[in-house]
């Protein structure tokens, strides 16, 4: 049977019979996998410990490529982000990010830069100097990576282009939209020129790296509303995790 090997975060667990369980894991080689593993007899039992999210693994599994399980064979750590898991502020923020990745994810579709990009926000959060921003920036990045790309640059209904003042979102259309269209459409809100050109920088700079995100705190303010309210169409509900951020 064929054995692999990858890099992984847990994304959640849950229980299977009275002694395994189903641990969902985002490996760097193959996207989003379940996985069965021992609860409490393991042999080596500390590695059940390691069966929770924000922690990077390296894990070895082995399956038929057919099947919809794997079964975990070994799991070591390889970082801890000891820092989320000691500030429950920043503890909240990564459980956030880490539904917010298993929501815009699916099984079996490998998505490395994701996955890099994920491991960058947490260990940005660890630092926790602006966690607020990584948690803007992470979400901006999923939605460019799973095809959402926030709409600023043409009327996301006529697709005519913009002009500088034209700056009313839509949510359910996924971008900005126009004059002559903004009367015909509901639940559309105004974004400042500031927030709009801080997104739009964020948006233009290289995948795989963070960039600061130049805002006052009253633009990082329309920042999350407009990305909150842009994924929660893109994923049809709101995240558990979301109420816990405002705590
Ligand atoms: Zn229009």
């Amino acid at each position: 049977m064929p054995l692999y090997r990858s890099d992984a975060f847990v994304l959640r667990t849950y229980t299977l019979g009275e002694a395994d369980q189903i641990v969902v894991l985002f490996t760097r080689e193959f996207g989003k996998i379940r996985a069965v593993a021992r609860r409490s007899h393991s042999p080596r039992r500390h590695t059940a410990s390691y069966y929770q999210p924000l922690l990077l693994l390296h894990a070895i599994f082995f399956g038929r490529p057919t099947q919809s399980l794997f079964r975990l064979n070994t799991v070591d750590l390889v970082q801890s982000f000891r820092q989320l898991h000691e500030d429950f502020s920043l503890l909240r923020s990564g459980l956030y990010l880490t539904e917010l990745l298993d929501a815009t994810t699916q099984e079996r579709e490998p998505m490395p830069e994701l996955f890099t990009l994920f491991q960058e926000a947490l260990a940005e959060l660890a630092q926790a100097s602006q966690p607020a921003v990584v948690l803007r920036l992470f979400e901006l990045r999923v939605l460019m990576a799973i095809g959402y790309t926030p709409q600023l640059l043409h009327c996301a209904r006529c697709t005519r282009d913009l002009q500088p003042h034209e700056r009313t979102f839509s949510p359910h259309l996924g971008g900005l939209i126009c004059q002559s269209c903004a009367p015909a459409v509901r639940q559309t809100f105004t974004v400042s020129a500031a927030a709009l050109e801080a997104l739009r920088q964020a948006m233009s700079s290289e995948a795989t790296n963070m960039p600061p995100l130049q805002v006052s705190a009253a633009g990082h303010q329309e920042l999350e509303r407009l990305l909150h309210a842009h994924l929660t169409v893109c994923l049809g509900r709101e995240l558990k995790s979301y109420a816990f951020l405002h705590l």
